[in-house]
């Protein structure tokens, strides 16, 4: 007679052990490794990259086309020739997310090509459900004109059961862009605040339906819209936008639609701009993602009209904690299921007493800051994150990576400044058939224009009836 073999209970305490170890062992080797593999420039106390977590992650060549036409557009001139393909897009999600999540156990990753919304929303969940199997956090990249019923029937599917519990969208709303429906071309950005309270108001809904979710807003800046970032912000900051990104233009993509001299764009310019629209000065050098020249993150919370930086770059106490942050909670899964999130706070809380001490003493320093505990509960915080990322031109990148590739360290000053943003960068693709991620700005400025060609002929775009009659 066969018996089953007893449950050894060893296995299961095992397994309740690993869920409950605040960071897995794999988690910790990512950021080890993604440590070692920085260079020393930005190896400062404030870097995140290695010891709070590993990268940003985009996708490319899923869905290159899309239906506006903005200036600039850092699309190839070819990615509009390439059709929208779904088991496509899910196929190369799939590869390129199971290659990232070889490398880290779990990261922030941004599904994003041309306009995410031509895809069938039924493609779309399966997209974003694939970037969740291998542990990452998905955000869709869109230009936001969509309705409502495309969201709904992206978190429902066709059974209608609820297949999406959290979304995050990036919705990128400007004066630089060229098609939306009953705007499809705006001289100030404070014609799109209608937009931008529309949008927001659709996340709203779905909200109030059961979905969580997270909404971010981009802006492309030039010299045309730089100094209405005041008048943007003004309009958009209480509208329930988690995050608002600024990329200053660069010369990359569809060199058709380059229309004014991008390098008149400097960053302290542009953050002086967005400064003003917050209302707060936004520290960026407590908490640093990758190379300051390339990114700016200012992590905090409004309390009505105050914004609140999350710590005191000018107080010991917060670096301290910051510290004690990325010691104790570098590598920490926060997009994992709720309860198992404050099962494992709990762990660390308790084989570490003094960490709950320096959070609760924080957290006193900054409701003091926020104007204390009264209004911290009468006006309810939003979080709010400010991020200004600079993409480099396509032609600084190519000859800079171009000598990485061969392993040379530039002797010219200013394509080595290049060559140390592109070895300290913070958003990644993925190469599976090469084993390797490359930078973004590496895939916009080198590796897309050949690679939209390539799916030009792979997936082109269907015939019309009157060119296949000619
Ligand atoms: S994509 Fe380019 S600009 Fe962005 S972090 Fe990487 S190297 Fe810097």
């Amino acid at each position: 007679m066969r018996t089953e073999p007893a449950r050894r209970p060893t296995r299961v305490a095992e397994r309740v052990r690993d869920a409950l170890r605040p960071v897995s062992p794999a988690a910790r080797d990512a950021l080890a490794r993604r440590w070692a593999e920085l260079p020393e420039h930005v190896r400062t106390p404030a870097q995140t990259l290695g010891r709070f977590g590993v990268e940003c992650e985009g996708t490319h060549g899923v869905f290159p086309r899309c239906n506006f036409s903005c200036t600039p557009c850092y699309h190839s001139s070819d990615a509009n020739r390439v059709r929208v393909d779904g088991p496509h897009t899910v196929t190369e999600v799939e590869s390129q997310m199971a290659f990232f999540g070889a490398r880290a156990p779990h990261a922030h990753a941004q599904l994003i090509g041309g306009e995410v919304t031509l895809l069938d929303p039924d493609d779309h969940a399966a997209a974003l459900l694939a970037m969740r199997r291998h542990g990452r956090e998905p955000m869709s990249f869109s230009h936001g004109d969509i309705d409502l019923d495309y969201l709904e029937r992206l978190v429902t599917g066709p059974d209608g059961r609820r297949r999406l519990a959290r979304l995050s969208f990036a919705v990128h709303i400007d004066s630089t862009m060229r098609g939306r429906r009953g705007q499809r071309r705006v001289e100030r950005e404070t014609d799109l605040t209608p937009e931008r309270v529309r949008v927001a108001a659709m996340f709203a809904r779905l909200r109030e339906r059961g979905v969580r979710t997270f909404l971010a807003h981009n802006v492309t800046v030039t010299p045309e819209n730089v100094d209405q970032i005041p008048d943007l912000l003004a309009g958009a900051r209480r509208l329930g936008y988690g995050m608002f990104s600024f990329q200053p233009a660069a010369f990359v993509g569809d060199d058709r639609r380059w229309r004014s001299d991008y390098s008149l764009l400097d960053p302290d310019r542009v953050w002086a701009r967005i400064e003003e629209g917050a209302g707060a000065r936004l520290p960026y050098r407590v908490l640093q993602v990758g190379d300051l020249r390339c990114n700016r993150t200012a992590w905090g919370f409004y309390t009505g009209e105050r914004w609140v930086s999350l710590l005191d770059e000018d107080d010991p106490r917060d670096l301290a904690a910051r510290d004690a942050l990325f010691t104790h909670l570098g590598g920490f899964h926060f997009s994992a299921p709720a309860p198992l999130v404050a099962l494992r706070l709990g762990v660390v809380a308790l084989s570490h007493p003094r960490l709950v001490g320096t959070a609760l003493a924080w957290a006193r320093r900054t409701v003091r800051r926020a104007g204390g505990w009264r209004r911290v509960l009468t006006e309810r915080p939003r979080l709010t994150t400010f991020v200004m990322h600079r993409f480099m031109d396509a032609a600084q990148v190519a000859p800079a990576w171009a000598l990485l590739e061969a392993g040379e360290v530039a002797t010219d000053p200013e394509v080595r400044e290049v060559q140390e943003r592109l070895a300290a960068c913070s958003y990644l693709m993925a190469h599976p058939e090469d084993g390797r991620t490359v930078p973004a700005c590496v895939q916009h400025g080198v590796l897309d224009p050949v690679e939209n060609l390539d799916l030009a002929q792979r997936l082109p775009l269907p015939r019309r009836r009157g060119a296949a009659a000619a």
